[in-house]
């Protein structure tokens, strides 16, 4: 017999704990729970507690009996969900101490969406003071102080906050992830596929030209080939709202970043809804045509404070976004022409490694996201990843990178002479990832995870400050971030690790976790050091790099002096 546990939804009337709980209720029903039992005023008045009225004493004697049959139900293995107002927290106290796994979700919802909400104008009355003793208007509502979980129904939807409480009770171990939920089946099935084959039978452009930057055509290619699956195009203003607000699509699926299409706004004028037009490169060269739906203002503050944490420009993100225009079209896009960063030979569309690694026989690979040379801590991540999975998918971001950083043909010339002396070729593929990078540190790490999801990994290898910069994040926010998420909501699993270095004493790879030795016996180079070293032409020391690679890193430096 499964763990039992009781749910319980608190919150004012109106709030939508109800709806939460009928949602929870099917979703556990979906991953093949049984036995699951739902409480609320509408089934308990029937009988359990048809004479009591709402005087306090009433409403407490409610709360009790409710808790005495939750208590009973979850005792005997029920996945068991309440929904009461329950106002009074000695009373949700009383029913925590007598429930094991007493899970307390705060249904909030601030008084003007209630108002708005509710069906039978119960709260404008009781405003209006015609109604009395009506809770959380002359009546107290005390809110939980530490609940589980908490849910915002006036921001939230309904699978958002529902996904909320799933990812509680699977990290609890109450619940398994769904049955469609390993890394692998979450992914979606079928890849967006928006390069157009016959462009003859494509809807003729009818309006201005728009001229895209690199980084654009590349997110432009992006959507084209699948690799921001479910995305069809560049974000409508609902699309583009709820992603900076809650990190979901309008349908409640995971997706970090916005994904936009910056104007002029000298153009605007010139772009009206249902136009077709087509998207240049700074070439010259038509690399797609877009389906306008909307054109909309973006509140860059608040996208940056959203998406990047910080509205620092200082930030390269933050940077890069204020350079753009604050005015951006949205709408379904067909691809004419591939990117210069997607027509790489070294690069491989999602559905070509997808094939790839069914080809090899891989059921579990792990990807690896990098803008960095390969030093050997991130070898030993990789290789420590590829002890447990199939095959390791490395993954080099080529995109925009900052001013500093290595470029990526060199980064890439560093793997291929890794790769030949020092990885079993039949268990490693690699390919670029040709996409710009953000450095939206937590927020990026999700959309690194979606991408190589699309790809068809089932497992991505999350450092210390992935996708970070500077100090603007904390040192494990990008992989606390994925607690915010149901695994299977994601569809590839995250693999944390802590940072690697060599150690003298140990005598190999290590890390804080392994080795119980002083800083004094470790091997660590920041970047900022590794450069100064390069460019004074020494010799990296080999625990930190291997030799062929730093070969190709010094050459590099000699041929950029
Ligand atoms: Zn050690």
């Amino acid at each position: 017999m499964s763990e039992g546990f009781v749910v319980w939804f608190t919150g004012l009337s109106a709030s939508g704990k109800t709806t939460l709980a009928k949602a929870l209720e099917k979703e556990l029903v979906a991953r093949g729970m049984t036995n699951v039992q739902r409480l609320d005023g509408d089934i308990v008045r029937q009988d359990l507690t048809r004479d009591l009225g709402f005087s306090k004493e009433d409403r407490d004697e409610n709360i009790r009996r409710v808790t005495f049959v939750a208590e009973l139900l979850s005792s005997n293995g029920a996945a068991t969900t309440c929904s009461f107002i329950s106002p009074y927290r000695n009373a949700r106290a009383t029913a925590r101490a007598r429930c094991r796994n007493f899970i307390e979700v705060y249904v909030e919802c601030p008084m003007e969406t209630l108002v708005e909400r509710d069906p039978k104008g119960l709260y404008k009355k009781a405003l209006a003071g015609e109604i009395t003793g009506f809770t959380g208007v002359d009546d107290p509502y005390e809110p939980p102080e530490s609940p589980e979980v908490t849910v915002h129904t006036a921001t939230e939807s309904i699978e958002e906050s529902t996904g909320k409480i799933l990812a509680y009770l699977e990290r609890r171990g109450l619940i398994v992830g769904s049955t469609t939920s390993t890394a692998a089946a979450a992914a979606p099935t079928n890849l967006v596929n928006r390069i157009a084959e016959h462009p003859e039978n494509l809807p003729q452009p009818n309006g201005t030209a728009i001229t895209l930057s690199n980084a654009l055509l590349s997110e432009l290619d992006a959507i084209g080939c699948g690799l921001y699956t479910p995305l069809t195009g560049f974000m409508t203003q609902v699309q583009y709202d709820r992603v900076v607000e809650s990190m979901r699509l309008p349908d409640g699926t995971v997706w970090s970043i916005p994904i936009v299409l910056p104007v002029p706004a000298a153009q605007l004028g010139a772009i009206r809804h249902g136009m077709v037009l087509e998207l240049k490169g700074e070439d010259g060269n038509t690399y797609g045509l877009i389906e306008v739906k909307n054109a909309y203002e973006r509140d860059l503050e608040k996208e940056a404070e959203a998406v990047y944490g910080t509205t620092d420009r200082e930030h390269p993100g933050v940077a890069r976004l204020h350079a753009e225009s604050p005015w951006v079209i949205g709408g379904d896009v067909h691809v004419l022409r591939r990117a210069p960063l997607a027509d790489d030979p070294r690069h491989l569309d999602p559905a070509e490694t997808r094939k790839a690694f069914a080809d090899r026989g891989w059921k579990t690979v792990v990807a690896f996201q990098t803008r960095n040379p390969i030093h050997r801590a991130h070898e030993y991540l990789q290789k420590c990843a590829l002890e447990m999975v199939d095959g390791l998918f490395i993954n080099p971001l080529v995109g925009d990178t900052k001013e500093g950083d290595i470029p990526a043909d060199v980064r890439m010339r560093c793997y291929e002479k890794l790769l030949d002396g020092y990885y079993p070729t039949d268990r490693v593929l690699l390919s670029t990832f040709p996409v710009p990078m953000r450095y939206a540190g937590p927020r990026e790490a999700i959309h690194h995870a979606i991408c190589r999801r699309n790809y068809g990994c089932t497992h991505i290898i999350i450092g210390r400050d992935h996708a970070g910069v500077g100090s603007y994040y904390g040192t494990y926010a990008a992989q606390e971030i994925f607690d915010r998420f149901a695994p299977s909501e994601i569809g590839i699993t995250p693999l944390k690790f802590e940072h690697a270095f060599y150690c003298t004493r140990c005598g190999q790879m290590v890390s804080r976790k392994t080795c119980p030795h002083d800083k004094s016996n470790h091997v660590f180079l920041s970047g900022t050091k590794v450069r100064a070293m390069l460019e004074e032409g020494k010799d990296l020391p080999p625990e930190f790099t291997r030799p062929e690679v730093a070969e190709v890193l010094k050459a590099a430096y000699r041929e950029a002096v």
